[in-house]
């Protein structure tokens, strides 16, 4: 069988087509660099250009939704109980047992339904995107802080048991 190669104009090796990435625009079909140094170029793009970044997530996000859904799927499978939050507060809002409000920190009225704790799925705080992302950052920095302080009492409870 006759492999195709094509030599890639950065780092110049040959290599088969199916180490490029297809690019419809391009005579063959495929993008002039190898997927290797692809890679690294996008990698060194998003390190000097972290802001914008977030933007390409998104149109990422939008040009592939079933992907975007498949991961989404798998995030719901790994956190069940969040998953269930979601959809008992999202029939509380349907049947007007909860009523959204505007952002409790800026007062957008674009909001999303934000729960400090998913056991209790009606215990709703509503947030804008940027102050509910705001929120599980802060969130996830808590839990940090309080997995710290827990390992650093069982390291001293050693201790003490130690010195006992
Ligand atoms: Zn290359
Ligand atoms: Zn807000
Ligand atoms: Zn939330």
């Amino acid at each position: 069988m006759n492999v195709k190669v094509k030599a890639c104009k950065v780092c110049s090796k040959e290599k088969p087509l199916s180490e490029f990435y297809k690019d419809k625009k391009m005579a063959d079909g495929h993008r002039n660099e190898c997927k290797v140094c692809r890679k690294a170029k996008i990698a060194k793009w998003q390190q000097e250009n972290p802001e914008r970044r977030k933007v390409t997530v998104k149109e990422w996000a939008n040009n592939n939704p079933e992907k975007k859904r498949a991961i989404r799927k798998a995030h719901s499978e790994r956190f069940p109980e969040k998953q269930k939050a979601r959809e008992v507060a999202l029939y509380a809002i349907r049947s007007g047992k909860l009523i959204r409000g505007p952002c409790e920190i800026c007062g957008a009225t674009k909001v999303q339904a934000h729960h400090e704790d998913y056991s209790k799925p009606l215990d709703v705080n509503w947030l804008c995107i940027r102050h509910h992302i705001e929120r599980h950052v802060e969130k996830r920095k808590e839990e940090r802080i309080a997995k710290d302080n827990k390992n650093r009492n069982n390291l001293s409870r050693q201790g003490q048991s130690l010195r006992n």
